[in-house]
């Protein structure tokens, strides 16, 4: 890969003048778009009145809009990124050396702000649209904390009501998350509570269950629609958090473009795919319009393999069913990863926009299993200073594999991959690792198609 003679310094900021002034929607490119929502009780494509009723009425017009290409950033929420951003692009020149490699490894450090991820960037969007709304209040749901973290952040930042039903096992395990989100102003209820209809019922099925995401995010979504006032905001999974999250890839393309450099490979990991369906959003346009061609690698945990082991069909986003379905590659919403999995990425789906550039063979994915991702954690942290999030060092470890492969054939490829957040609020994964007590639980062939034999009927799809 040709790149200029000037010296690449280790951070590549942006200067304030150069951020991104507009989102960029990828499927305005897509030649076959992303397959739609559907109605679970009629089997149509969600109109913008239903979607209206859980979400921000601005928020599902960008949810159904696969055309428009760039989306004005308003200016409260380049004022609030202006904050926390441009993030810097790193050089990781340490890691190379430790390495031994002659790749060439970039990142895009997303951790750089209290929440400590890439979540904030969709956050502030969405409670700003909720306030444009003039509504009271937002509700959602959050697993590991980092999505309640930065919605709590954005709420308080404009004043606006934020109510977090929160997985009760993190609720329990994690009482630091919980207390950053109170601290900014949010009411944290474990889930499944008797605050809900859909909390009750799976009580009284369940009783003494730790929850679950898909749980949670049911009674979020009854509290907003039960409410006066409210709406249902998501972290992840949406075509509208990827829009917002694409400010990581257009800032990450100009700071490479500023120097000359082109990457070769592109790495992220998935959980429901926002960070990766942002950090690629502007390289996978020129590939989409035939200007360039990358590699671009999905990483997911081998405990919870969508891509790599799902199906590509419509199915519940949630375990209430309460929310459209969704097509994209899942593992069954009924599916339930090991508890022995730390942090997030545990989302039985996945975005449908990336679902539908995986199935075009445009991207690719791979997994990684849970003990080779610390390990990976381990050496960045030592060489580059950052604590990754473990969900950041999926990437990490193979933006590494990659690099070591270079080193064998002696490329001098470019990696770019995306480090999400920081990992301090997971140190008691840390712990076991370090205490040689990691599992790496591969659910079998039989526990998915257990769950994957639930995937709702639909005509003419399913
Ligand atoms: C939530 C989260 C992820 C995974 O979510 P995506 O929507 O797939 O990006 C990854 N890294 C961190 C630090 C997160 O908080």
């Amino acid at each position: 890969m040709s790149q200029t003679s000037k010296e690449i310094p280790y951070k590549i900021y942006l200067e304030e003048s150069e951020l991104p002034k507009q989102w960029y929607n990828l499927r305005a490119d897509m030649k076959k778009k992303p397959a739609p929502l559907l109605n679970p009780g009629t089997g149509a494509p969600m109109t913008l009145d239903e979607l209206s009723v859980v979400f921000c009425r601005e928020l599902a017009k960008q949810e159904l809009d696969n055309d428009t290409k760039f989306f004005d950033i308003p200016q409260e929420i380049f004022d609030f990124y202006k904050m926390y951003r441009p993030a810097p692009l790193v050089r990781a020149y340490f890691l190379e050396r430790a390495l031994g490699t002659p790749a060439k490894i970039y990142y895009k450090f997303e951790g750089n702000n209290t929440s400590g991820s890439h979540k904030l960037n969709s956050a502030i969007a969405q409670a700003y649209y909720a306030k444009q709304q003039g509504l009271k209040g937002v509700t959602t749901e959050t697993g590991a904390g980092q999505w309640g973290t930065a919605l709590s952040m954005a709420c308080a930042f404009l004043d606006m009501d934020c109510q977090v039903y929160m997985v009760k096992v993190s609720y329990e395990q994690k009482p630091f998350r919980r207390e950053v989100m109170r601290t900014y102003g949010a009411k944290v209820t474990p889930s499944p509570s008797n605050t809900t209809n859909v909390g009750r019922k799976i009580l009284e099925e369940f009783p003494g269950t730790g929850g679950s995401l898909g749980c949670a995010i049911s009674e979020a979504v009854e509290a907003a629609v039960s409410q006066e006032g409210y709406r249902y905001v998501l972290g992840s999974v949406l075509n509208q958090v990827l829009l917002h999250q694409s400010v990581i890839g257009l800032e990450a393309k100009a700071a490479m473009d500023k120097y000359g450099v082109k990457p070769d490979i592109i790495i992220g990991c998935a959980g429901g795919g926002s960070n990766l369906g942002g950090l690629i959003a502007p390289f996978m346009g020129e590939k989409l319009r035939g200007e360039a061609d990358y590699r671009i690698i999905a990483v997911e945990p081998a405990s919870c393999p969508s891509f790599t082991r799902g199906t590509y069909a419509y199915d519940f986003c949630d375990t209430g069913a309460v929310c459209p379905l969704a097509k994209m590659y899942t593992l069954g919403s009924t599916f339930m990863p090991s508890p022995n999995h730390a942090g997030g990425l545990r989302y039985h789906g996945m975005s449908s926009t990336l679902s539908e550039l995986y199935d075009q063979g445009l991207m690719e994915a791979t997994s990684v299993e849970q003990t080779s991702v610390f390990e990976a954690a381990e050496q960045f942290a030592r060489v580059e200073g950052i604590l990754p999030a473990p969900e950041s060092s999926h990437a990490i470890r193979v933006a590494i594999d990659e690099a070591l492969k270079c080193k064998e054939t002696g490329e001098e490829k470019t990696i770019l991959f995306g480090l999400t957040g920081t990992g301090y609020f997971d140190m008691v994964a840390y712990e076991k690792y370090n205490n040689g007590e990691m599992s790496d639980y591969i659910p079998t062939d039989e526990d998915i198609a257990k769950s994957l034999a639930k995937l709702p009927k639909v005509p003419g799809e399913n």
